[in-house]
């Protein structure tokens, strides 16, 4: 298989948290967001090398919450996609053109370790990419400038999109050059590869993938990760595997 990337862009001030700190230096129980995501993604990945990105200012963040040993601080960029696009350009050189390049957004701390692996697998033959997504269960109203409901959406069909997504290196910098040219927003590495006419594979994973965004998400996550916890503990236990 060939090498296998991960970005995790982690330079946004997540100012809709409202919070003294940026929301990855946030404490869920004894750790913060951002040792707990990359702890995640080492469990799942241990051999990846990781590119992390940091805004230069940035004088929260200890090396000492890397758990991989391969990888690299990335001066973050001005929108997540600027982030991503400069941790791409530090890989040029040594990423080989068809090298899987997985990004994970630093707030997504409670990511399955199943989903990390179903999500590799699918990518491994995929000539496009893939990405974790959840399909929409609630019914979709699209605003008015006045927040009155214009139009309901049919939700048939639709997708939250999740992370990590997972594309080809050479793929990935196209997409993301294209879409800067064009000066499109893009606020996932998908949508990028999409506006290039390509159809990216949505791997349906855990709902309770979720993106640390508002204050009461804190709450949240600690309350996913503290059952995720306990349902690894029942698995294994004694008393578990006596029965079966
Ligand atoms: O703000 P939001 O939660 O949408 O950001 C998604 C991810 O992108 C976060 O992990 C955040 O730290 C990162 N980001 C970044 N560079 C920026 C803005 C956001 O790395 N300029």
């Amino acid at each position: 298989m060939s090498r296998l990337w991960l970005i995790v862009p982690a330079a946004g001030k997540g100012s809709r948290m409202g919070a003294q700190r940026p929301k990855q230096y946030l404490p869920l129980g004894e750790r913060c967001v951002l040792e707990l995501t990359l702890t995640r993604l080492h469990q799942a990945f241990p051999e990846a090398q990781l590119r992390l990105c940091l805004a230069e200012d940035d004088h929260w963040f200890d090396p000492t919450w890397v758990p991989f040993a391969d990888w690299q601080r990335v001066a973050g960029g001005e929108q997540r996609a600027d982030s991503v696009r400069q941790a791409l350009a530090s890989l040029e050189g040594q990423a080989a053109d068809d090298d899987l390049v997985l990004v994970h957004d630093v707030a997504r701390p409670c990511v399955d370790l199943n989903d990390l692996a179903r999500l590799l697998e699918a990518l491994v033959d995929d000539p496009v990419g893939a990405l974790l997504a959840a399909p929409v269960a609630d019914t979709m109203k699209r605003a008015d400038a006045t927040k009155r409901v214009a139009v309901t959406e049919s939700r048939e069909s639709l997708w939250h999109a999740l992370t990590p997504q997972g594309f080809r290196f050479r793929l990935l910098v196209n997409a993301l050059d294209e879409a800067r040219r064009l000066g499109v927003t893009v606020t996932d590495e998908a949508s990028a590869v999409e506006a290039l006419g390509h159809a990216p594979r949505l791997i349906a994973g855990r709902r309770d993938n979720l993106k640390i965004t508002h204050p009461e998400d804190l709450m949240l996550a600690e309350q996913i990760l503290a059952a995720q916890r306990n349902s690894c503990a029942s698995l294994s236990s004694p008393d578990k595997e006596a029965a079966s």
